[in-house]
């Protein structure tokens, strides 16, 4: 029987699009199954009735763009749609250093051996630094805490995957307005828009000034003739003549539609837990690929996120203004407290302002609201109530040494089991503590009292969304579920190329080397 395709793709985050448009570039029948929708500007939740969640437990009724996972003592916050996480990530494009693959990674893969990868999505996402003529008020506070602590060597802007405008500047009239936004072609062919600053990266930058996948990788796969099918929950594969069946629901309209493709070779893609998750019911609930390394879901990581509040009573701190982060303290040598760890200054977008806005837009047609909501709106924007806030925001190189499994509560044995998440904090809260300290004294240095949730003091729990690993690679099925190519052991033409072959955390933002790392497997697939 011949195979529909030559590829199919599983999720189009990272892994899913870059995989997915390099196989196409190079002649392969490619098709991307996508559990999220396809998103528009003019379609991002913006008011609290909006879709912002994707429910896994009702995804045909629910299906925003938001996965949050709630497991004891972690949360983990995802993205779904067609471009993955990068539709509400922050935009960091960061490398780790050389020593980082020194420990628990295969020999193959060093930082000079990804360096030609790193340098190929850096040139796709289109990454620069912010301007300093537009520096936000956190970038400032960063560099002065940096420098009264006498880290000022250790402070530097970051690569963002945003397009700024060299005369945009905080003193226009109106600044955060889209008309100041200026369109451009990409090389992609898509018109994008520079950066207002609005504060909205995390959710959704309506004038395209963020360089998504949907904008980049995976149209250039749809110039080369993939098709990306949106609303497509991928249930389970299944070894079928010389290639796989991929089984999924289409998600229409409240209703679960079912359907397969098959093709030669699949490359999973669906994100650390969406990938694990999969292999895992493939392996022990529809027994279709029973002989998976039992290694699968060790090792996970939370990328040891944590963040911090402080008050700066007082100063205009506004978080709500400018890229969601822009800057960083590098403590990743181990130097302090023996830990390594990445400070950054995190934001937030103004929602209230947002759903203002939104109401304006396209809420009530009456004039008398529709100016009332607009003068609210300004007062909002102006006086920003949280302007006093920094959130100080880290990532840490905890132990990971979570696991996933599937499982279901002891008191109700006939519920369908679900993904769930082993974690212990023991051998991590030493990086959190550091991370915690260092975020005291750089908010005491620039004049903050800072707040540690009970969250944390009180019942250790951490919320990430960084999630690492579950497939890791290895050098065998007994250390790994994939090896340094992403193949799954055991399985031939089936890969992982997504953030759960990380088999470490990197200790700060990963999307750079999940993204080099699946241009490294794309590039090694043999035609
Ligand atoms: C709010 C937020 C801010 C972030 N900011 C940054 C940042 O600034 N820099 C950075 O480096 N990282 C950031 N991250 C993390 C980054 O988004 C992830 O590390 C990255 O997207 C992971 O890439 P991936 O390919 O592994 O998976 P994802 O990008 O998560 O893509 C997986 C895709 O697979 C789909 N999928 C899952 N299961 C299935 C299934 N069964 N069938 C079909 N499709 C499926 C999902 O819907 C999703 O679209 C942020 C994350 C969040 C949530
Ligand atoms: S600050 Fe606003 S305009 Fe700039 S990248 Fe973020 S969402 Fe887009």
């Amino acid at each position: 029987m011949a195979n529909s395709f030559d590829v199919i793709v599983i999720g189009s985050g990272f892994g899913g699009a870059i995989t997915a448009c390099r196989l196409a570039e190079r002649g392969m029948r490619v098709l991307v199954l996508e559990r999220g929708r396809r998103w528009e500007t003019q379609d991002y939740p913006r008011k609290p009735s909006d879709a912002w969640i994707f429910n896994p437990d009702e995804p045909e009724k629910q299906n925003g763009w938001i996965d949050m996972r709630f497991y004891d003592d972690m949360i983990v916050v995802q993205g779904a749609g067609v471009g993955g996480g990068s539709l509400i990530y922050a935009n960091i494009h960061v490398e780790p250093k050389e020593e980082l693959f020194h420990q628990g990674w295969p020999s193959e893969i060093t930082y000079g051996e990804l360096k030609p990868y790193y340098e190929k999505v850096g040139k796709m996402m289109n990454i620069q630094t912010i301007p300093e003529t537009q520096a936000t008020q956190r970038y400032h506070v960063m560099k002065e805490g940096a420098n009264k602590l006498g880290y000022g060597s250790r402070f530097r802007p970051l690569h963002l995957a945003v397009t700024f405008d060299p005369v945009w500047n905080y003193g226009l009239k109106d600044p955060f307005n889209e008309r100041h936004s200026k369109k451009w072609i990409n090389d992609q062919g898509q018109e994008q828009g520079t950066c207002i600053h609005c504060g909205n990266c995390d959710i959704g930058c309506k004038v395209k000034a963020k360089n998504t996948l949907d904008l980049n990788y995976i149209p250039w796969a749809e110039r080369h003739r993939a098709e990306v099918r949106p609303l497509h929950l991928v249930n389970y594969i299944k070894p079928e003549g010389n290639g796989y069946g991929v089984y999924f629901d289409r998600l229409d309209r409240g209703e679960r539609i079912p359907g397969h493709e098959n093709a030669r070779m699949v490359i999973l893609g669906a994100g650390s837990l969406g990938s694990t998750e999969l292999l895992l019911r493939c392996r022990d609930q529809y027994k279709t690929l029973p002989h998976i390394s039992p290694f699968l879901g060790h090792n996970w990581s939370s990328n040891g996120d944590f963040l911090t509040p402080a008050f700066h009573v007082g100063r205009q701190i506004s978080p709500s203004q400018g890229p969601t982060i822009s800057s960083a303290i590098d403590f990743l040598d181990g130097s302090v407290d023996h830990q390594q760890f990445f400070i950054e200054d995190g934001g937030f977008p103004d929602l209230l302002g947002n759903y203002l806005e939104a109401k304006l837009n396209t809420g009530t047609k009456r004039r008398k609201y529709r100016f009332l909501l607009g003068e609210l709106g300004k007062v909002i924007r102006g006086r920003d109530p949280l302007s006093c806030v920094m959130p100080w925001f880290s990532q840490g190189i905890d132990a990971a040494n979570g696991r996933l499994y599937l499982g279901r509560p002891w008191y109700a044995p006939w519920r369908k089991k679900k993904l769930k998440l082993d974690w212990d904090i023991k051998r991590s809260e030493g990086v959190i503590n550091a991370i915690v300290n260092m975020h005291k004294r750089l908010a005491d240095a620039t004049g903050g009292k800072s707040w540690v949730p009970p969250s944390w003091t009180i019942l250790k729990n951490l919320i990430t969304p960084h999630p690492l690993g579950g497939c890791n690679m290895g050098t065998t099925s007994t250390n790994g579920v994939v090896n340094h190519q992403g193949a799954v052991f055991g399985y031939p033409n089936l890969y992982v190329a997504d953030g759960a072959i990380i088999p470490e955390a990197v200790g700060l933002n990963p999307s750079k080397t999940i993204a080099a790392l699946a241009e490294r497997i794309a590039h090694l697939i043999p035609s």
